[in-house]
This record gives structure tokens, sequence and C-alpha cells, in this order.
């Protein structure tokens, strides 16, 4: 059994090792770890807090974060706000809506650990020095089949979001790398890993590639792979995340530094992926964000799902459709038809996401984001559908039958095209009429190594490569299919819990 399938590009070819002659320099460390994001930062902090040495090599030139929510099992923050979830009820409902392809051992290390990582951060953040103020989002979704539970923390008022960052988790990641500084974490930027080194089947070091030359990083306690997914990786999603592939949209940043390398170099070190396609995380983030419950057209002014469905569900309708977007469609009412539809359904973007932990509907919002929208020609509005239509570029005759029809169907209160509640049948009758664009982007690529529930990463006959570990967008199991939503922004909370985990392992501590 090999851990490569022949059928994918070059990319799964090793490259030659490299000479001697080539190395510039040599560091000795406790810990190496490639990559300066969520779970590499973490990492760094917590084992420099249990007394390790660290050497993060990074490919940018600085410490990256993006978006906004941090989701977690439990926290005490939550507790204070009156939360708590069970932990064995969301077990159940994450493997069901993985199909069960998630690995059990790891969604249970994260159900157990992500409170000890989140408190811990809360912690550091909310000291004098950072001043955050933590927040629970409060738009998840609130219908029975797409149900999220809270758990999803988001950071205000700390020193990036002073500096104009929306992405709370850049706070988190700021806070973390400065205290880890205090600590003697070496950072070496715009220094990219590239290659592993094994010693008797252990792996010793990093190999990465500086302006003067390779350096050579030892690490006596372990190597952690921490550079985050395959989605700037065209060939390598085509092979192991088709659907990624195939979207003309993605959203990572820094563009270009998230092509898979820690996937490589872990490959090539005889570690095994989980079985594909890797699940990606779809998000519309292509034009508006805005997003609601009503009528949904394709290009032909046809309806063509259920638009009750969450958020990752509808941008994975629309990328089937294989066109860039959808409209989503609102009529002169939609000041109340939007708050009537929040206790049914909602979730980001549905609603209720228009300010950072803002608890409840705004109009203000509401029409910012039409504004928003308008300015990114992701917007129309009309007295008739038909010169709706023309606005929006598809068929005027149909667009005009397809919303009769679905007006005559929310009247009689079943919906026998795509099942909608009927709580949610609100006929879309009152001018002028207005269209959203929605198009779905790749947010990231949310699959990896196969790992134990100690982030060790394993090879196809399921041991661990002594010396090697992945956390975050490196490592496999979380998922398995699709990114579940069980609690909102997990991609981050198990690259943080996940980070702090192994900041324990690898000082030799029991985890959680
Ligand atoms: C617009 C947007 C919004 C998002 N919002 C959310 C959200 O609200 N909630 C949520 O949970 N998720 C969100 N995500 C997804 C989330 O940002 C990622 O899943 C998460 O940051 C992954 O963390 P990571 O540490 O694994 O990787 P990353 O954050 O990608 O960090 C990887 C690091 O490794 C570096 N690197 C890469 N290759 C090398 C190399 N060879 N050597 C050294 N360094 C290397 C990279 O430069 C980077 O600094 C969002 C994504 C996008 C694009």
């Amino acid at each position: 059994m090999t851990n490569i399938d022949p059928r994918w590009g070059d990319w799964k070819n090793a490259p030659p090792p490299v000479p001697e002659s080539e190395i510039c320099d040599t560091i000795d460390c406790d810990v190496a770890i490639a990559g300066a994001g969520i779970a590499g930062v973490t990492c760094a902090l917590r084992a420099s807090q249990n007394g390790l040495k660290v050497v993060v090599l990074e490919k940018t030139g600085s410490w990256n974060a993006r978006g906004g929510n941090i989701g977690v099992a439990n926290s005490a923050f939550m507790r204070s706000q009156g939360y708590e979830n069970d932990l064995e009820q969301l077990a159940r409902e994450w493997v069901k809506r993985c199909c069960g392809r998630c690995d059990e051992t790891v969604l249970w290390r994260f159900l157990l650990g992500s409170e000890h990582a989140m408190d811990w951060l809360i912690d550091i953040l909310t000291s004098p020095e950072y001043g955050v103020r933590p927040e629970l989002q409060a738009c998840i979704y609130r219908g029975e089949t797409y149900r999220e539970q809270m758990g999803s923390h988001r950071f205000f008022d700390g020193p990036m979001a002073k500096k104009g960052s929306r992405a709370g988790s850049a706070d988190a990641v700021f806070a973390m790398y400065t205290e880890s500084l205090k600590l003697g974490v070496r950072y070496l930027m715009n220094t990219p890993a590239q290659q592993l080194e094994k010693r008797g089947g252990r792996v010793t070091a990093i190999l990465a590639r500086s302006a003067d030359g390779y350096i050579r990083v030892r690490a006596s306690r372990g190597v952690v792979l921490a550079t985050g997914d395959i989605g700037g990786n065209p060939e390598m999603c085509t092979d192991l995340a088709p659907m990624a592939a195939s979207c003309s949209s993605s959203r990572y940043t820094p563009r270009g530094a998230n092509t898979g390398d820690g996937h490589r170099m872990g490959l090539w070190a005889g570690g095994a992926f989980e079985d594909g396609p890797f699940p990606i995380i779809l998000h519309p983030q292509a034009y508006s964000l805005a997003n609601y419950c009503f009528l949904f057209v394709d290009r032909h002014g046809k309806r063509f799902m259920n638009e009750d469905n969450n958020i990752q569900a509808k941008s994975v309708a629309v990328h089937r459709l294989g066109q860039e977007y959808a409209w989503s469609i609102l009529d002169a009412d939609w000041v109340t038809k939007i708050p009537a539809s929040l206790p049914y359904g909602g979730g980001i973007f549905w609603g209720l996401d228009h300010a950072p932990g803002e608890r409840g509907f705004s109009e203000e919002m509401t029409k910012l984001y039409f504004s928003l929208a308008q300015r990114s020609g992701g917007f129309a509005q009309a007295d008739t559908p038909e010169a709706l239509a023309e606005q929006m570029g598809v068929p005027a005759q149909d667009f005009a039958a397809t919303l009769r029809e679905y007006n005559e169907m929310c009247r009689n209160g079943k919906d026998l095209q795509f099942g909608k509640r009927k709580e949610l049948l609100m006929p879309l009758d009152k001018p002028p009429y207005i269209a959203i664009k929605f198009g779905p982007s790749v947010l990231a690529v949310v699959g990896g190594l196969r790992v134990d529930g100690r982030c060790a990463v394993l090879d196809v006959h399921g041991e661990a490569i002594p010396g090697l570990y992945a956390a975050g967008n490196v490592m496999g199991g979380r998922y398995g299919v699709d990114y579940p939503m069980v609690i909102p922004g997990t991609s981050h909370g198990t690259a943080l819990t996940f980070g702090w985990l192994l900041g324990e392992v690898l000082a030799g501590k029991e985890i959680p």
C-alpha cells in the first residue's frame, strides 16, 4: 500500500534532497513550526509557555489571519452569557452532517480541548495590553435542518480593529504572536519551508529557503506543519478538491501563500491524506454577502433549490449550476419579511450578520449591504418582474412565470418543488422588486494529512510518523465531506484548538 496515488500530478513527487553545500545555516530548537497562521502561532506560544525553544518559519513577510468567527464547543465566556453546549449531542450532529466521514477521535479532541484553548486565548486578549472585547456571534441558523449552536466567538476593539481590520482573528493572532516574541520564539519571515529531513525514520528538521541559501532547523521534540490549505495550488485542487478547482472565485489572503506546501512535505515524508475529495468552505463572498431565504433564480430565470438551505449548501447549489452567481429576489416588503424569517432560519449573511456582534435585524445595515451590492454591479431594482429580469440579464418571460408560480405556491403554503418550510413561503408581490447577486467563493480547503488525536501525522497503516505533526488546514479528519457549520467558525476554532493542544503534547503534558 502506498500513500501516493499515481494519478496525481507532478506535485506528488519529492524533490531531490538539498545538497549539503547549499545549506548556509543550522538552527537547533525543540519545536520547528512551518507557517505563522492561527494554528502555527497558537502552537508557538503554547509550546514556548511550556518552556520549549521554538522557531517558526513563515513564507510571507508577516503572521497571517482573515475572517472573524472562531468557533469552539464551549468556553467560560459562553457560560457567563448563559450558553453551554451538550458535547455528546454536538458530536452526534457533527458526525451526521459529515456523513460519517470525519474522524471521531479528532472530533472529540476538538470538543474537549477547544474550551481550554478559548479560555486561554480570551485571558490573553482581555488583558490591558490588548483590551479586546469578546462577543458571541449571535447570527446562527435557528431552523431544524441546519441548526447551528452558539460557540462562535468574535473579538472587537483590539489593536488590529483600531487599525481598521474587521477580521477578529487578526487581533487573536497578533496578540499571540506578540506574546510569543516576549517568550523568545524566533520567527524567520520570508523563509518558506521546503523539505523535511528524516533520520532513522524520525522527522528531525525542516529545510527552509532564505535569501542566502537553505536553513536547516533541527527540532528535538517535533516538526509542526501549519502551512494552511491547498486552495492556492490549482494542480493539487484538481486532484484533491475538484470543487475548489472549478470555482472561479477565491478570497484567501495573502494570495498564493496557501499552496499546500505542508501537505506535500508531509506526503513526501510518508504521511497519508484523508480520503478525498477534500471538503471546502464555500461561502457567497464573490459578490454581495446579503443572502436571504426567498426566491433564488439561475441564469434562465428558474428556481433551482430550497432557499432555506444553510449558507454552505446554498453556495454549493449555485456552484453546481456551473455559473458564477445566481440571483436572490426580494420585494418592497423586505423590511418586514427578512425579520419574519429569522426565527425559522438565519445564520451568517442571512439578515443578522450586518454588524459584528449585533444581535438583531437592522434596516439601516441592510440598506448599506444593498448599496455595497449596487457598487459591485450585483444589485437590480425595478417595478415589474420583466424589467427586473432585463436588468438581471435573464429571460424576462421565464422569470415572470417563475415568480408567478412561486407566489402561487407560497399562497398555497406547500413547496413540492424543493420542500421549503411553509413559514418561509412569503409571496414576493410588492414592487419595486429587488435582485441581488449571490456568488460562491472558496474560503479554504479544509482537508489534509491523517493525524491521530495528538496531531501526529499518520502513514497509510495508521502508524504515527515519529517527530511529525500537523495542525490547522494541513490536518485531515475534522470534516471529511463538507464544512458542517454545526458551530460557525470551526476552521479557526480547530486551528486554535489543535495548535494549543500540540503545544501541550510537544511539552509532554497530558491533553484533555
Ligand atoms: C475571507 C475569508 C474569511 C474567513 N472567515 C473565516 C471565519 O470567520 N471563521 C473561520 O473559522 N474560518 C474563516 N476562514 C478560513 C480560515 O481563515 C482558515 O481556514 C484558517 O485561517 C486556517 O488557519 P491555518 O493556520 O491552518 O492556515 P493559515 O491561516 O492559512 O496560515 C498558514 C500560514 O502558513 C504560511 N505558509 C504557507 N506555506 C508555507 C511554507 N512553505 N513555509 C512557511 N510558511 C508557509 C502562510 O503564509 C500562512 O501564514 C476565512 C477565510 C477567508 C479567505
